[in-house]
């Protein structure tokens, strides 16, 4: 069996997932007939009115795509191609005609492209609040982004600031895309919800559902709510984080005829999610902004107070020393008298009694002279008063003049000094008498409280520092006392065997801090003590 050419194109047409009709036209008439149509073609026919379409494209020439949204909602795609029908009738030419139902395809397209323009609009609003700290700046600039990129008309942000009690709201955001729109009226800052006759909502929002409701869905007590607000679709999402009540976000379309489509609510309610993190942020940042600044007061008033306190004390020692300076200055006089007195007195030569007696009150007067006039060297070193006399001399002199003093002391306890001078003979500018005054104190120290046969005296330069040692093989002292034996009135095992003060190394400290110095000690116990005077080359 030979098929004819039109057969063969019927057989071809019927392949098509489309509708396809082949069309002879008259290039002079403009007249055309329908040679072939496959049973897509024949349906969709039906759908519109082909004769009149086809007609007017052929007249007007235009053989390009057209869509054509019909008023049930169904949207069809035509288009044409031309071919060469070589035996075909030479005054007519041949063309394809082509009609689909795009309505599936076009839907979806829109829907991507809804999708994507409000997922743009999502990440837009969120960076924005990502960006600023303060979510009560950024929050109605990050809606509004959100508004725009949505079919929404006007949008708000409620923010829960009363308890279950007040149900106090604060208007955070209130935008819409144009003035001819209603923003939300104030008097939701502090609603009655029960009395305005919308408590269902609230009590849904705050059990974590959202209410998406059209004007004429609404209950006939709430129907006031749209009136007033004119407003035809509402959207009201809770904004919660962990469980809690955190506000209200709301979108609203004044325009009637509009629906949510599933799906995108829960993009909504995504929103609501990112809202409540923000929002919790917002919260916890200003609490402990609170904490903050409680604290930051709090430090202030202990500050004051502390100051307070160290004003008191300054004062309190100062009357201290006032009191110590003038009291040892009145004792000083009569004990002066007392001390002269006992060695003029004659007691026949026979009365020795009274001449014990009168040798105690000798030795007992000098002694408390002597600590009279201690207390009130370190007196005058704690208040400044103390006046450096400088003058340039070579070390080893001092140390010299020091040796012929102390030696008395020495030899009564039959101790030998070793002294060692510096290899490097240079001159020191500071004064000398104060420290004379030092060294002797470390070295009657060490003739009293250490039990040897000798004590070395090192003097020696070490850069631009002088350093005098004082160094016993005594008793030394235990590591926990090498602080506090710098402290007046400080003794250790003070069983009055050995004479003394405690206020010997307080007077030679504070006298070598006045000279630019320290002295340091290394001790072990039960091998011995070195004390060292450091000094700079030059008191300046
Ligand atoms: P004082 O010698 O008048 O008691 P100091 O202030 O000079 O006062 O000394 C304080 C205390 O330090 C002394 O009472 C003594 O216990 C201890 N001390 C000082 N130097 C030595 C030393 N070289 N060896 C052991 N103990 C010492």
């Amino acid at each position: 069996m030979i098929l004819d050419p039109l057969s063969l194109f019927q057989a071809s047409l019927e392949g098509n997932d489309y509708g396809t009709a082949i069309l002879c036209i008259d290039s002079k008439t403009k007249h055309y007939e329908i040679l072939l149509q496959n049973s897509i073609f024949t349906k969709l026919e039906k759908e519109f009115d082909t004769l009149y379409f086809l007609k007017n494209k052929i007249q007007t020439n235009n053989f390009g795509t057209e869509i054509i949204y019909k008023v049930d909602g169904k949207i069809l795609e035509t288009s044409f191609g031309h071919f060469n029908y070589t035996e075909g009738n030479p005054g007519k030419h041949y063309t394809k005609f082509f009609v689909r139902d795009i309505t599936i395809k076009q839907k979806q397209e829109e829907e991507i492209a809804w999708r994507l323009r409000f997922e743009l609009g999502v990440a837009s609003s969120i960076q924005i609040l990502i960006q600023k700290p303060s979510i009560r700046e950024s929050l109605p600039q990050a809606l509004y982004q959100l508004l725009y990129f949505t079919e929404m008309d006007s949008i708000f942000f409620l923010k829960h600031i009363g308890t279950a009690a007040t149900e106090t709201f604060e208007i955070w955001v209130n935008e819409r895309k144009t003035t001819e729109f209603p923003i939300l009226s104030s008097k939701f800052q502090n609603l009655n919800w029960n009395k305005e006759g919308i408590s269902r909502w609230l009590h849904k929002l705050k059990n974590g559902k959202l209410i998406y409701l059209q004007k004429e869905k609404a209950l006939p007590k709430e129907k006031w709510y749209f009136e007033e607000s004119k407003v035809e679709t509402i959207l009201w999402i809770p904004v919660h984080f962990e469980k809690q009540f955190l506000g209200i976000m709301g979108f609203q379309k004044h325009t009637p005829n509009f629906v949510i489509h599933h799906d995108n609510l829960l993009i909504f309610q995504t929103i609501s999610r990112w809202m409540g993190l923000f929002v919790q942020r917002d919260k916890d940042l200003t609490e402990l902004n609170r904490y903050k600044s409680s604290l930051e007061s709090l430090i202030l008033e202990r500050t004051l107070d502390l100051s307070r306190t160290k004003e008191e004390l300054e004062r309190a020692y100062k009357a201290k020393t006032d009191f110590l300076a003038h009291v040892s200055h009145e004792l000083r006089t009569p004990l002066n008298s007392i001390i002269g007195f006992s060695k003029l007195i004659q007691l026949p030569e026979e009365d020795l009694t009274g001449k014990e007696y009168l040798n105690y009150i000798y030795s007992g007067g000098t002694r408390l002279l002597k600590m009279i006039n201690e207390i009130l060297h370190l007196m005058r070193i704690e208040s400044g008063q103390i006046e450096l006399k400088l003058s340039e001399f070579k070390p080893e002199d001092i140390c010299r003049q020091t040796l012929e003093l102390i030696q008395p002391q020495a030899d009564a306890k039959r101790m030998e000094i070793r002294f060692y001078p510096p290899i490097q003979s240079k001159t020191m500018t500071s004064d000398s008498g104060k420290i004379q005054q030092i060294l002797l104190n470390l070295l009657s120290n060490a003739i009293k409280y250490a039990v040897h046969t000798f004590v070395e005296f090192h003097c020696e330069w070490n850069d631009s520092n002088l350093l005098f040692k004082v160094k016993d093989f005594g008793p030394g002292i235990p590591e926990e006392d090498q602080t506090r034996i710098f402290h007046s009135f400080t003794r250790l095992n003070d069983d009055g065997k050995i004479e003394g003060t405690g206020l010997g190394l307080s007077i030679s400290q504070g006298l070598a801090e006045k000279l630019g110095g320290t002295i340091e000690l290394s001790s072990k116990f039960g091998e011995g003590s070195t004390f060292t005077l450091i000094l700079p080359e030059n008191r300046k």
